[in-house]
């Protein structure tokens, strides 16, 4: 009997979305993960389901496969909370998506702030975990982030370079592994090398770099090297780089490189 179990399960499915549709509607809030469909977790995948419209910028809402009855609408930023809000107060069930972690240097901090305006302020907002980047990245080569690490972004299109290199100075003086999210695009490249630069004053030539693309997907390139051998002109907008600590040491395994952050200090 009990495989006739979880098909008693799909129509109970089907009865939650149409008690959804009758009630307000709400923004839900989702990350798809780093690029591979088996990264975005199951609780995504409900969410997606439950969907009635999907709505983020085209590169993500492309990788949601499509639904009947459901509407995919691409959009950018600033315009896609405010519309997901606007038709979520009119009863739809929009998820918004992005990669990784919404909460990463994605969509959750900007649909939250334009939600606390009057207008929309009764429109329910929740936020569904992804895995982000970093994690899948780290995975790649070993635990390059197994002790304290930062994460930043290089992009100076919302937050001066003065703050970003003053956060990088704060991660590379305190000794901390950090992962380097937005690190360049077309028209944005000098900034990965002022990075190696800013980190080579406070750490050695030898420390451990990670160079990652499109982790997950089938143009997955990784590559381990140093601060002083590390090359800025390979990093692009689809790249993170992982710069390590004096902590973070690499050694070649039967089945290459490993690169770790000891969470020991001392004896
Ligand atoms: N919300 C996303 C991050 C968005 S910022 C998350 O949590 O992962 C976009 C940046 O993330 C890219 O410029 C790149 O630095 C990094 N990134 C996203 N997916 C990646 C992947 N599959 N491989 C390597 N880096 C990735």
């Amino acid at each position: 009997a009990i495989p006739y179990f979880s098909v008693i399960v799909v129509p109970s499915t089907s009865v939650g979305r149409r008690v959804a549709e009758e009630h307000k509607g709400e923004v839900v809030v989702v990350g798809l993960g780093p690029g591979a469909d088996k990264w975005t977790t199951p609780e995504v995948v409900e969410e997606l389901a439950r969907a009635t419209d999907i709505v983020g910028y085209s590169t993500y809402v492309n990788r949601v496969a499509e639904r009947a009855g459901q509407r995919s609408i691409a959009t950018k930023e600033a315009f896609t909370n405010a519309m997901a809000l606007d038709m979520a107060k009119r009863g739809r069930r929009v998820a918004v998506v992005s990669s990784g972690d919404p909460g990463v240097f994605a969509m959750a901090a900007a649909v939250l702030e334009v939600a606390d305006d009057p207008q929309w302020r009764e429109v329910p907002v929740r936020i569904v975990p992804g895995m982000t980047a970093a994690q899948a990245v780290a995975s790649r080569v070993g635990a390059p982030l197994g002790h304290d690490f930062g994460m930043v972004s290089l992009s100076d299109r919302l937050k001066p370079w003065d703050q970003v290199e003053k956060r990088i100075r704060a991660l590379a003086g305190a000794d901390m592994a950090f992962a380097v999210y937005n690190p360049a695009s077309k028209e944005r490249r000098w900034q990965v090398a002022a990075l190696r630069d800013i980190v080579l004053e406070y750490q050695s030539p030898d420390t451990p770099v990670i160079v990652a693309r499109a982790v997950g997907s089938d143009q997955e390139s990784v590559a381990v090297t140093t601060l002083a051998e590390f090359d800025p002109e390979v990093v692009d907008m689809r790249t993170m780089v992982i710069v390590g600590a004096s902590t973070t040491a690499s050694y070649e395994g039967p089945n290459g490189v490993r690169v770790f952050t000891s969470r020991r200090y001392g004896e």
